[in-house]
């Protein structure tokens, strides 16, 4: 079958649902799952079928009703940006089905969902998961206490507040102080709430200094910095939370609303039923340049690789899943072959704490995105194979909550019958 040639609909066995096809199917309409689908819809790669939970799509910019989102030259707040990706994927010929969840796998490349119509399995010629992460929730993070109402994540926040617009309290403590916390923090005064606090067992906030000092000056909001929310109190509704300080004293802190930011997950649980490889840092799934994963004709995109990076790093992917998905379609040929992982894997020394992709294959050109734990001023990073440095690169300085960037110029010089390779900070 050559790319432009349409699926048909399968018949139905004896005793069986009918299996639709598609030609692309793709898991999840945020930033990355919508720019796969607008650039392989516009390129004729046959039909292209978008899957949502949501009734919307968009993903996880629907609820930032902040700005942040678009380029420089055209700064855009979450809504605006989540209905110009889904515009552009249905202007280019992608089909986006809201309200229909892919529950789990039917075969190698068939998806068992459901959705408005029922139950349903759909049988792609290759699949791209573009699921994106989550937040775990309280019980994830080990908080004894009661368990009342007022808990949020930032998720469960903004979506009350910007979609639902749903009360949500009076006197709120969050818990963080990332970009995602300030934001959580926002969307409380939004609501109409006071933010009591940002608490963090850190030594400082992560955010921009400028945002911090405004917070703090100008909404008078304080940071507790070295501060652990060790219980939270109150039957029915929350009434405040206990916090310890890393020097041993505790103190309650009243409210009726706690919000949990910034614990994010990828959203992994179709990539594991699977089967497919993951990746012991990231925990999503392992790919390659191409960012194909270890199961042929399945590929991944966005925040299911990394939670989180920002919403362009995730469209790019999609962007570039495009070429590698359309080759595919043309010639069903995977590099791995049977034995996949045979691509070398790739891997980091401390403090670096993740890499994605996370195998290499010579032909990979996409750049790398690291994670740190720890602060570096312009780090020198090291490339090496069975102890040969393949590369060194001087690259931008990074933070714990900021991600670097490493090219993939090294890449052909990876023995593909050789040990994994390493990026350590030099
Ligand atoms: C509070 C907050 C603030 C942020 N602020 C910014 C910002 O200012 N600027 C910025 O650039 N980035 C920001 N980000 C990050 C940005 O939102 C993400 O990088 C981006 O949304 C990732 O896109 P994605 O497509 O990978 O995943 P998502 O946006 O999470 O989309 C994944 C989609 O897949 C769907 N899905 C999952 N599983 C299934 C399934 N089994 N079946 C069907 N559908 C499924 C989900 O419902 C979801 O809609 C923020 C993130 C958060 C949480």
């Amino acid at each position: 079958m050559t790319d432009r040639q349409a699926a048909h609909d399968g018949p139905a066995g004896p005793g069986t649902t009918a299996v639709r096809l598609v030609d692309v199917l793709v898991v999840g309409a945020g930033p990355a799952g919508l720019s796969a689908a607008a650039r392989l819809a516009a390129a004729g790669a046959g039909r292209v079928e978008v899957l949502e939970r949501e009734r919307t799509a968009g993903g996880v910019p629907r609820h930032c009703a902040h700005g942040g989102f678009g380029t420089w030259r055209r700064p855009l707040t979450g809504p605006r940006y989540a209905r110009d990706l889904a515009g552009t994927a249905v202007r280019a010929g992608a089909v986006v089905r809201t309200g229909v969840t892919a529950l789990d796998w039917a075969g190698p490349l068939d998806l068992a969902t459901v959705g408005p119509r029922g139950p349903e399995t759909i049988r792609a010629r290759a699949v791209v998961l573009a699921t994106g992460a989550r937040e775990r929730p309280r019980a994830a993070r080990l908080v004894p206490g009661t368990r009342p109402a007022g808990v949020y994540t930032t998720g469960e926040l903004q979506q009350a507040v910007h979609l639902y617009r749903q009360p949500i309290g009076t006197r709120a403590v969050v818990v963080g102080a990332q970009d995602v916390s300030y934001a959580a923090a926002d969307t409380v005064r939004r609501a109409g709430a006071d933010v009591v606090a940002l608490v963090t067992d850190l030594p400082g906030h992560r955010t921009a200094p400028a945002r911090a000092l405004d917070t703090r000056l100008r909404r008078g909001v304080p940071l507790l910095t070295g501060t652990t929310v060790t219980e939270l109190l109150g039957h029915g509704r929350l009434s405040g939370v206990r916090v310890r300080h890393h020097d041993g004293r505790t103190a309650v802190l009243p409210c009726d609303t706690v919000v949990f930011t910034g614990d994010f997950t990828p959203e992994h649980e179709l990539a594991r039923h699977g089967g497919l490889t993951l990746d012991p840092r990231t925990r999503g799934p392992a790919v390659d340049g191409a960012l194909r994963t270890s199961r042929p004709g399945v590929f991944a995109v966005g925040n299911v690789l990394h939670a989180v990076e920002r919403a362009a790093t995730a469209a790019r992917e999609g962007v570039w899943v495009a070429d590698a998905v359309r080759a595919w379609l043309v010639a069903a040929s995977w590099p791995h072959g049977e034995a996949w992982p045979v691509g070398v894997p790739l891997t980091v020394d401390p403090p670096l704490r993740w890499i994605t992709p996370n195998r290499v294959t010579p032909a990979d050109a996409l750049p790398y995105t690291l994670r740190t734990a720890a602060r570096l001023g312009r780090p020198l990073l090291e490339v090496a194979q069975d102890g040969r440095v393949l590369h060194r690169e001087r690259v931008r300085g990074a933070a714990p909550d900021r991600s670097l960037t490493l090219t993939a110029r090294w890449a052909h010089a990876v023995d593909p019958k050789g040990g994994p390779v390493r990026v350590a900070v030099v």
